[in-house]
This record gives C-alpha cells, sequence and structure tokens, in this order.
C-alpha cells in the first residue's frame, strides 16, 4: 500500500459567507476538513494525508502532531493547490492518490473502500450521482433546451488515480478545471465512473449547515462536598492550593462531578451514583477526569455533541476569578472543546451555612449537548 490522500481546503469560500471559511467551520461538532482526516485514518488505506490550505487560513487550523498528516500551502485555484500537492507526494512515489475537497465532510468509508477495490483495475475512478432537478440549458427568449437528467454526471470527490497519470496530466494542464476527472476526460484517458452518495454533498452556503437536522437537549447537574484537611482540592480538574480538599469517595471534584451528571441528564443516563456507585472498592478514590472520559466515551458512541456548559461554582473562597482561566482551560482539554463553549461563574454565599463557613463546596452546571440525525 502506498497511497496517499490529498485533501483540498485552500478555496477562498467566496460563496459561504460565514466568519469563517466553510472548509474551517464547524459541522456536526467538528471543523469541516477534520472529517474528511479522521476518516482517512479510520480507512488505514493511506501512508500519509496532506492538507492543502490558503497560507491566510493558517490561523483557522490548530497545530497537529501527527507525523501522518502533512500541510503544505496552495495556490489561486484548485488545480495548482491540487499539483502543489501532487508534488509534495512525488518523492514518495506512490502508486495511487485520492483526491478529495475538504468541503464534503460526509463520504462513507464504504465508498473509500469502493474507490479503493477499483482502482487495482482502472486508471481513475470517479464517484457521480444524477440529478434531481430538471436542467434548462442555454435559456434564452424562449430558446432552451431541456438535458435529460439520465444523461448528466455530476462528479463528486473523493476522486482516485494512478498517480503517474494524474501527476503528468496535471503537469501539462495549464487550464482551470473544476477536478481531476476531466484532466482524464481532455487527456482521452478512460476512467471507471462509479455510483456517488447522495449525502456526500458539497457545503457551499451558510444555509448548507441548517440542512442537518438537529436535536438539542439539555442536562443539569448538581453536587456537594465538604472540605476536610489533609485533602488536595481539585476543582475542574485543578488542584487548588487551599487549606482543606473536599471528602468523598473520589477525589471530590465537585465541577466536573456536575457536569458528568448534567451530561447523563442531557442524554438521559440516570446519574453518577448509578454509574459509579460509592460502595463499589473498584471506583474509591478514583481521579474524576477517568470517571468524566467514560462518560464522554459513551455518549460520543451514541452520536451526541456538547454544544455549551455554563457552571456555577459556589464558595466562599477559593476565588473563582483567580482560578477561572485555569479551569476552563482544564475543561477545554478533558471535553475536547473550544473556550468559547464553557463559561464558569463564581458565587459567594455571604458567608452563610456551611458554605459560607469554608466547610463546603457546590456546584451546578447545564449542559446542553445536540445529536444530528
Ligand atoms: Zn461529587
Amino acid at each position: 500500500m502506498n497511497n496517499y490522500f490529498i485533501i483540498l481546503a485552500a478555496g477562498k469560500s467566496k460563496r459561504f459567507n460565514g466568519k469563517i471559511p466553510k472548509q474551517f467551520s464547524k459541522y456536526k461538532g467538528v471543523a469541516t476538513y477534520q472529517h474528511s482526516i479522521n476518516k482517512a485514518k479510520e480507512s488505514k488505506l493511506f501512508k500519509k494525508i496532506i492538507l492543502v490550505i490558503n497560507k491566510k487560513h493558517r490561523k483557522f487550523i490548530k497545530d497537529i502532531n501527527d507525523k501522518d498528516i502533512k500541510i503544505i500551502y496552495g495556490g489561486p485555484e484548485r488545480h495548482v493547490s491540487s499539483l502543489n500537492a501532487l508534488k509534495h507526494i512525488s518523492k514518495y512515489k506512490p502508486n495511487n492518490v485520492f483526491i478529495h475537497d475538504a468541503a464534503r465532510p460526509n463520504f462513507t468509508l464504504r465508498l473509500l473502500k469502493k474507490l479503493n477495490l477499483n482502482i487495482k483495475k482502472y486508471i481513475g475512478v470517479v464517484p457521480y450521482i444524477r440529478p434531481t432537478d430538471t436542467i434548462i440549458n442555454n435559456y434564452k427568449n424562449n430558446n432552451y433546451e431541456i438535458l435529460q437528467r439520465k444523461n448528466i454526471m455530476f462528479n463528486q470527490t473523493p476522486q482516485c488515480f494512478n498517480f503517474k497519470y494524474l501527476y503528468k496530466y496535471s503537469k501539462i494542464n495549464n487550464d482551470i478545471v473544476t477536478d481531476e476527472a476531466t484532466l482524464f476526460l481532455k487527456n482521452n484517458s478512460k476512467i471507471k465512473f462509479l455510483k456517488g452518495e447522495e449525502n456526500n454533498f458539497k457545503i457551499t452556503t451558510l444555509s448548507d449547515l441548517d440542512k442537518l437536522n438537529v436535536k438539542t437537549s439539555f442536562g443539569i447537574g448538581f453536587d456537594i462536598h465538604r472540605l476536610i484537611k489533609n485533602k488536595k482540592l481539585y476543582l475542574g480538574g485543578v488542584k487548588v492550593p487551599f487549606h482543606s480538599g473536599l471528602q468523598g469517595h473520589s477525589d471530590g471534584d465537585v465541577v466536573l462531578h456536575s457536569i458528568i451528571d448534567g451530561l447523563l441528564g442531557a442524554t438521559g443516563k440516570k446519574d453518577i451514583g448509578t454509574l459509579f456507585p460509592s460502595n463499589k472498592p473498584k471506583f474509591r478514590n478514583i481521579r474524576s477526569p477517568n470517571m468524566l472520559k467514560s462518560i464522554l466515551n459513551i455518549i460520543k458512541k451514541d452520536g451526541y455533541i456538547i454544544k455549551n456548559i455554563d457552571i456555577n461554582l459556589i464558595c466562599e473562597n477559593p476565588k473563582v476569578s483567580k482560578y477561572r482561566q485555569k479551569i476552563i482551560l482544564s475543561l477545554v482539554n478533558l471535553l475536547s472543546l473550544d473556550k468559547e463553549q464553557i463559561n464558569l461563574k463564581g458565587k459567594t454565599v455571604e458567608k452563610l451555612g456551611l458554605i459560607g463557613k469554608e466547610k463546603a463546596i457546590a456546584c451546578e452546571a447545564i449542559v446542553a449537548i445536540n445529536r444530528y440525525v
């Protein structure tokens, strides 16, 4: 296997009209281009994944620490970006190369496998679909032609090619082409067209994102633990210097416990005590981040994506404002979210009761989650 996966993400996204280009906007909770990376990796069909971006867009991408993924810069037009990527991989002497538009996050692993199977017999394999709308061509003064839908092909990506041919045709090409299949057609080179996927549409405008059927649900979580001497205090996974720590069979992290209950609430999965019974020795001294991790795995498998979390941390001391950034950063890491999705408020209780006397800390959290159906 010496196959490479090129993701073209250098487009200017002129028609999208969003705050950031479509290929970097979130789709189903994840940056659009990331869906293609994830699927390419999951397929285990590729030696390397090349992500081609516009130099000006570098700020929209987090650093990728993965030796199998390489980011390179594209050109002003798609075919220049594509050629840059082919030049880059030419040193590896690839057999086949898959070229894909980052704005199509919905292709399936099945399609990748089908392309991979067919490229053994052909020098190019391209998925297509037939249109469902009526197509009128060259309408002018009531002169027109109605095109036969059954004769029309809409090419999709990923498209898969024998590297040598594609590289040759790309190097000699000077025209603006909108996909690589066109290069083969122009050179009278026979390729295999196979049935693509209806759902593998290209995100073009901001309203394309509204086509998603989203169900949002909410969950609320509350927790309180006593403060006791000789225990470390953990809040949101952060060790906070304090005269006492929170009592409990775990580390007593009220922030994480409220978030966990919020997540369980939003997904209809009972509560933290049911999942981690305090009378079970195996959960004694369990660190709350580990509890959170196992819950996150469960909800991820069910297709849930966290939208935002709002937290009230209720204590007289320590001062929440002093640790807010640290706690939010810790939650960003633990939950794989962006900073903007988490809000942490500090709340004192006018020195009233157990909390006011610094004998306990409480926390409540509300979680909004999305599920795409
Ligand atoms: Zn607790």
